[in-house]
């Protein structure tokens, strides 16, 4: 399951900084893997082995104390809800305010292990500053440079000290499917579809003791896991106007799962509050159905279902291979058809295609569409194979890997889902130098 620390504090005090630095070396693998945009509000971090996932709450909120208070209210009591740990981070050079006051308070209330953190102890001097700190009533603070770096090392050898232990790995190969969308889109509806009767339950996992989320059911068929069950019940108490608490209030339920059932309300369409989560979903390269629900309110003639999916995927694009299915979760329709294709894709996102199959194919079409010629230096393919990970990834095996460009990428990875359904599964491609053993 994963871990989650939330960075919570007044604007300015350096939470970007700090975010930066924490995700830093391993955002930079990650994200030229995937080519997706870099969130500068959520990331992946590793320290001494252990992963956490990383988010800076003050992303969304910026300005004065004064305007921004409740703003910085709702910003921690979600944090507190959805992360394993907190880090208040306070700015040395202001002392305590008002504000820190009452963010310490929520924080006190919490329960969870939260770390005070003075930024701005760019010298040994203003250690002593740090002091002041004390009276949070938090423990002891830890004084950190963000901008330096200066104590990070300590903060994080406490941090993952803090962090629960990792549960054992569910082996029990069944999906494990999380249903995500804006508010009022329907996820409750669906989930009380898919689980209703109480019966439905099969057994609790073994091993999840933290939170009982991770339930096995059986339903139209098929046997799967919900992940965050108890979140979707837990209504939200604060609206979530801001793009910044859906994606939040996500995040837990996404790196839990192996599809995400994304769903969106068909009256509303597609906006940025929606595309955030769907990115969120790509990065984790998790599998995805898009769910268009609320489909009995749209008035509809013959063409409606095509032309929305079109907009749909060109509002998804680049990565537009996913299965589309309209929904009435009231009406009880399509229903069985959404978890039919969360099935699929998660038998998708585990296919392994066998070398030669994959060069009997491949190799033809890289002979009559060669990637272009860079500086009058040809790129020769030698071989394809796909790597043995848990999500699908390829190689291609040439000379010039640093030669093929983002265009040619995209024209295998279309060639490779024409003849392959990968259908609502990220793939990665990527070009290697010849193993040394073959020059
Ligand atoms: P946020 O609003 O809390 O995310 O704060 P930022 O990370 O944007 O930082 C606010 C300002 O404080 C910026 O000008 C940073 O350069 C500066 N800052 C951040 N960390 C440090 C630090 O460790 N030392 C000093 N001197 N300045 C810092
Ligand atoms: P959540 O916030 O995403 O969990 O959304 P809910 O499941 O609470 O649904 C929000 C509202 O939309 C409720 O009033 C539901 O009854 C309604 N709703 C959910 N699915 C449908 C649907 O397929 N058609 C219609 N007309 N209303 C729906």
């Amino acid at each position: 399951m994963s871990n989650i620390v939330a960075i919570v504090g007044r604007p300015n005090v350096g939470k970007s900084t700090l975010f930066n630095r924490l995700t830093e070396s391993r955002q930079a693998i990650v994200d030229e893997q995937s080519g997706v945009t870099r969130d500068r509000h959520y990331g992946h971090a590793e320290w001494t082995g252990r992963k956490f996932s990383i988010i800076d709450t003050g992303g969304y909120v910026r300005g004065s104390d004064d305007a921004f208070e409740g703003e910085i209210r709702k910003q921690v009591e979600v944090a507190v809800e959805e992360a394993n740990v907190l880090l208040l981070v306070l700015d040395v050079e202001m002392g305590v305010t008002d504000l820190d006051d009452a963010v310490a308070r929520l924080l006190r209330k919490s329960g969870k292990p939260v770390f005070v953190v003075a930024n701005k102890v760019d010298n040994p001097q203003r250690q002593h500053d740090a002091a002041e700190f004390y009276s949070l009533g938090l423990g002891d603070p830890y004084c950190i440079s963000a901008m330096n770096g200066s104590g990070t090392g300590e903060l994080l050898d406490a941090l993952v000290a803090a962090l629960p232990d990792d549960e054992p790995e569910d082996t029990s190969g069944l999906p494990k499917l999380a249903i995500v969308g804006q508010p009022n889109v329907g996820k409750s509806s669906l989930l009380n579809m898919l689980i209703g009767e109480e019966r439905s339950i099969v057994t609790p996992i073994a091993g999840t003791t933290r939170d009982p989320i991770q339930q096995r059911y059986t339903k139209f068929g098929h046997d799967f896991i919900l992940v965050d069950t108890a979140g979707l019940r837990r209504k939200a108490r604060v609206k979530e106007d801001l793009e910044f608490y859906s994606v939040l209030r996500s995040v837990r339920a996404i790196e839990d799962s192996d599809v995400c059932l994304f769903m969106i309300d068909a009256q509303q369409g597609i906006h940025a509050q929606d595309l955030a989560i769907f990115h969120l979903v790509e990065r984790n390269r998790k599998g995805v159905v898009v769910i268009v629900n609320k489909w009995d309110l749209v008035e509809k003639d013959q063409n409606s279902a095509k032309a929305f999916a079109d907009h749909i995927r060109a509002r998804l694009a680049p990565f537009t291979d996913v299965p589309v299915v309209f929904t009435s979760v009231i009406d009880k329709q399509r229903v069985f058809k959404a978890l039919e294709e969360a099935i699929r894709v998660f038998e998708n996102r585990k296919k392994k295609v066998r070398t030669s199959e994959l060069n009997d194919f491949f190799l033809p079409i890289i002979e009559n569409n060669p990637p272009p010629a860079i500086k009058g230096k040809y790129v020769k393919v030698k071989y394809v194979t796909q790597l043995p990970t848990t999500t699908p990834q390829f190689a291609f095996f040439c000379n010039l890997p640093q030669y093929v460009n983002e265009s040619y990428r995209r024209f295998l990875e279309n060639k490779l889902r024409e003849r392959f359904d990968f259908s609502g599964v990220p793939v990665q491609i990527f070009f290697r130098g010849k193993a040394k053993s073959e020059d």
